[in-house]
């Protein structure tokens, strides 16, 4: 089987409500790519990329990418490279990429993701059997509360952990008062048995200000602070301070990020990703040096669509240091939905089928390939 043309689609699904972080800048949530990759068999794979202009490592080590620089990449550069080559290459593939242009993870995580779907349906084993397999079969999730006003915060709190969420996420990094406050009402609403989380988006301004905070927070058990500031140096001086454990997300994107991490004990968790490094293949190789090391992880990501959210969870039951509670989209197209917002971005979704939410967690696809059928009809509706 041969790889021998493609489609990308720019897509933009309607949000359940803004979704904001501190870090965040102009860049809304929900103008995703979407790459069709075609085969000489008809077969074919589905791959998203959720860019972000505004998202990108500590320090600008790694820039921003948007659906449109990764459809340039795709069509200039990527494309010409997987032509013709079989979709089990995967990390020949890589290689070739990397070759022709250095940089551009979520350029080449869309196609990524869309060889891994192939390769899946070619072979008739889901992604996560091709990535070593399954040490899970559901990815609990993390609800994340976007930036808000407390006590809508606090009213969505409520009613996920309602609907089964036993983790919420609070964006902060705006507003220290603000943020020690939300947390505390947090605590006092949903008690004891649920676990809460804080990120930062690197929004404090020096390590001393973020574990000043932190320590106002350790009386309400936060379960850990999420880059808290952007610096490597800076998170583990603050790692050092607080009795609570760090996770670094954007200063964690590479192999490479994760071994300075460890050697300068910067975090004991990382915020694991499909995109930042490039796609599975990568994600793999980042979980692997990750445990090797003796760090742990979610699965995070950027509220992908249901093709972005099925690649999470076979990353999440492949990856054995995925054991934390996930940012995972309860993807579910428009006539599905049942008025839960517990893991719901999105008002509707690109594939036919629901993921299946049970009991806090999103269930691991078990279909080949990404295990999830994309609507066409809905991509006509919100391409743009
Ligand atoms: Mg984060």
């Amino acid at each position: 089987m041969k790889i021998t043309g493609y489609q990308c689609y720019f897509i933009k699904l309607p949000p359940r409500r803004v979704h904001n972080w501190a870090s965040k800048m102009n860049t809304p949530i929900g103008s995703h790519l979407l790459l069709r990759l075609e085969t000489d068999s008809g077969l074919v794979g589905w791959g998203e990329t959720p860019a972000i202009a505004t998202w990108g490592g500590a320090h600008m080590m790694y820039y921003g990418e948007t659906a449109q620089t990764v459809q340039h990449l795709i069509d200039d550069y990527l494309f010409p490279v997987i032509e013709g080559r079989s979709p089990l290459e995967i990390g020949p593939i890589h290689a070739a990429m990397d070759r022709m242009v250095k940089g551009h993870p979520y350029a080449k995580s869309a196609i990524d993701i869309a060889l891994y779907d192939l390769a899946g349906k070619m072979l008739d084993v889901p992604v996560y059997q091709l990535l070593g397999g399954a040490h899970r079969d559901r990815i609990a999730i993390a609800h994340s509360l976007g930036i808000m006003e407390n006590d809508k915060a606090v009213a969505e709190a409520e009613q996920a952990a309602a609907e089964g969420a036993r983790t919420i996420k609070a964006k902060t990094g705006l507003d220290p008062v603000r943020d020690v406050e939300l947390v505390r009402m947090l605590r006092e609403a949903l008690g004891p048995d649920i676990n809460i989380r804080v990120d930062a988006n690197e929004g404090y301004h020096s390590a001393s200000e973020a574990i000043r905070i932190t320590h106002q927070m350790e009386p309400y058990n936060i379960l850990f602070t999420e880059q808290p500031v952007a610096d490597l140096k800076d998170m583990a001086y603050i790692a050092h301070h607080v009795n609570v454990p760090v996770m670094a997300d954007e200063g964690a994107w590479t192999p490479q990020d994760i071994l300075h991490i460890h050697q300068h004990r910067a975090a004991e968790l990382i915020s694991l990703y499909v995109t930042k490094p490039g796609g599975l293949y990568r994600a793999n190789q980042v979980a692997t040096v990750a445990e090797s090391v003796g760090i742990r992880s979610d699965i995070g990501g950027s509220i992908e669509m249901g093709v972005g959210c099925a690649a999470n969870l076979h990353l999440g039951a492949a990856a054995r240091i995925a054991e934390f509670a996930s940012v995972c989209s309860v993807s579910r197209p428009k006539a599905a939905q049942n008025g839960q917002i517990a893991g719901v971005y999105y008002l509707d979704d690109i594939i036919k089928d629901p993921l299946v939410y049970e009991d806090g967690a999103l269930l691991v696809p078990q279909g080949p390939g990404l295990g999830v059928e994309v609507d066409e009809a809905k991509i006509q509706q919100y391409a743009i």
